[in-house]
């Protein structure tokens, strides 16, 4: 049963309306300032067989010694009491305005027993108890309270602490995870953990979003600070969405735009929070159709791949091409690669599309003339399936191309999770007589500290620094410091994206090896390639 507390006084007084108050599925007994009932739904005139109206709160819980005015906020029950033989736990409600509301839930009753209890682990309410403490919370906002806001947090990288330091490990980080999410609340904010690193806090009373932003930030501030773990130093990040609840919603509602904003920070980049918006769902059912259409591109042969080439500027001689998806869909027209491969990658189709892009490339670089090189570009995904090998071998047996023949692009993304089962694959990649380049260089955030982790055959500057330099300053400066590094290091370097003869002069002199770009050739079809070789 939950108990609401409304002020008593003049025309404070928000009484609920009744058929609000009727349609919640658990008891609701509200009460004055002084402790009186003033109102008690359907459902709580049922359960204590008669109507409860002008029953005070110490007639209605006579053992119970604990003023109604002395009660505070707790995920533990505050209240034990019985009546009528049932046994009654009572949490804290929200609060409407400066006042405050409990809720009682018969103690024996399986069933709403079980909905209250606590998770083990963390202390933290379930889903269970979640919905019934959103759905008050609702009732008490479409009565005229302040506004609720539901925050949905997930760990990003949880998994992996729990598989490499144990479950011991695991359940000491999600307790402390569980601590600072506390923390980072004020008391009458509610926090649940709804599944293995998934947590939801309901927070009360906010004014307007800017402060359910603050308290966003405060928890994925929070929760991404290092962790000592039984002498392991732990890192991990959250990703929070944000729902401000709107009028009619109910609790099922603000979870699923919570979920939404949620989804969409992940995408996002993780570590940060998305307040959800109205668009978000236009865009989820939008991402949803393409999704469907990328399941089904490869049996209808929807895909090709052109083939740009790369130019040695020792000899200015096409040395190679880079193989580059293309996606040609009946409506749609041609899909960009910059906007389905993301998506690929995340519902893992890009491993099947990789491969036939790598097959594909291997294949079509048979016919090319003085044993010209193919680079495939490789996705972090196709990386974690590790079966990358002999995937690979697979392809160039099935060409007949030798492996020195091939090149491998990967961005540093590859190198952000796992970085030791991947440094294995690409050594075994090049012990197989495979050149390996960095691609993008410089978009990412720790590119320097990678170059000493691998001995990668070339760096390819992302076209950004190569177009940036047109303006001199920070790019120019950037370009010149990598090219210096790459000679030092000796790795080749390729500067991406050179569209004008400026820039091409500018790249050779910042001792770029290799220049690729709309200015030597744009990506063309496998059939382009002779005739573009001949002139
Ligand atoms: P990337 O690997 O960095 O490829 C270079 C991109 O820059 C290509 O875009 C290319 O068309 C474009 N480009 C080349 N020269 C110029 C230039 O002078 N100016 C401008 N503005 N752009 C230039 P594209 O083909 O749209 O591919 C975009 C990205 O999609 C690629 O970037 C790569 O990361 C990814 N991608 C493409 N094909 C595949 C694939 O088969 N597998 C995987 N995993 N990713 C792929
Ligand atoms: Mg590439
Ligand atoms: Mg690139």
């Amino acid at each position: 049963m939950s108990v609401a507390r409304i002020p008593s006084s003049g025309a404070s007084v928000l009484a609920p309306p009744d058929d609000m108050l009727d349609r919640l599925s658990h008891p609701v007994v509200v009460f004055d300032r002084d402790g009186e009932i003033v109102h008690a739904n359907a459902c709580a005139n049922a359960m204590l067989g008669r109507a409860v109206v002008g029953l005070a709160f110490a007639d209605l819980f006579p053992e119970h010694r604990e003023p109604f005015e002395r009660l505070t906020d707790s995920a533990k029950p505050l209240v034990l009491a019985t009546r009528g033989g049932v046994r009654y736990r009572a949490w804290l409600g929200p609060s409407v305005q400066a006042e405050r509301a409990l809720s009682l839930f018969p103690d024996d009753a399986d069933d709403v027993t079980s909905a209250v209890d606590e998770d083990e682990l963390t202390g933290l309410l379930k889903r269970n108890g979640l919905n019934d403490r959103l759905t008050q919370a609702l009732a008490l906002v479409a009565e005229g309270g302040a506004e609720v806001a539901v925050h949905c947090i997930d760990l990003d990288r949880f998994k992996i602490v729990n598989d490499t330091l144990g479950h011991g490990v695991g359940d000491l980080l999600l307790r402390k995870v569980a601590d600072r999410i506390r923390a980072a609340c004020r008391k009458e904010d509610c926090v649940a953990r709804i599944g293995g690193d998934e947590f939801v806090v309901v927070q009360t009373g906010i004014a307007d979003v800017a402060d359910a932003k603050r308290l966003a930030t405060r928890l994925v501030d929070l929760i991404g600070r290092t962790y000592v773990l039984g002498g392991h130093t732990v890192n991990i990040a959250a990703s929070v969405g944000v729902a401000v609840s709107a009028p009619g919603e109910g609790a099922r509602d603000v979870l699923r735009n919570g979920d939404l904003a949620l989804y969409e920070a992940k995408r996002a980049g993780r570590a940060r929070f998305r307040v959800f918006e109205a668009g978000m769902d236009a865009a989820l059912r939008s991402r949803r159709e393409l999704e469907i259409d990328l399941r089904r591109a490869l049996a209808l042969k929807q895909f090709s791949v052109h083939y740009q080439p790369f130019v040695d500027l020792r000899t200015d001689e096409v040395i190679g091409f880079e193989a580059l998806i293309r996606w040609d869909h009946p409506t749609r027209g041609r899909v960009s690669p910059a906007d389905f491969i993301p998506l690929a990658e995340e519902t893992g189709l890009i491993t099947k599309i990789g491969e036939w892009v790598l097959r594909t490339a291997c294949q079509t670089a048979m016919s090319w003339p003085n044993a010209m090189t193919v680079a495939v570009n490789i996705s972090p995904v196709q990386f974690r399936a590790d079966t990358l090998v002999e995937t690979v071998l697979s392809a160039l047996a099935q060409a007949g191309l030798p492996a020195g023949r091939l090149e491998i692009e990967i961005t540093e993304g590859a190198l952000l999770e796992n970085t030791g089962d991947v440094l294995k694959t690409l050594h075994a990649l090049r012990d197989l007589g495979l050149k390996i380049s960095m691609d993008d260089f410089g978009t990412g955030y720790s590119s320097l500290s990678y170059l000493q982790k691998f001995p990668f055959n070339k760096i390819k500057i992302d076209r950004s620094f190569v177009q940036g330099a047109d303006e001199g300053g920070e790019s120019e400066a950037i370009l010149k410091a990598i090219a210096g590094l790459g000679l030092s290091l000796g790795m080749a370097i390729t500067a991406e994206g050179v569209e004008t003869a400026e820039q091409l002069a500018r790249i050779r002199g910042e001792q770029c090896t290799h220049v690729q770009g709309y200015f030597t050739g744009r990506p063309m079809p496998a059939d382009g390639i002779s005739s573009f070789l001949s002139t």
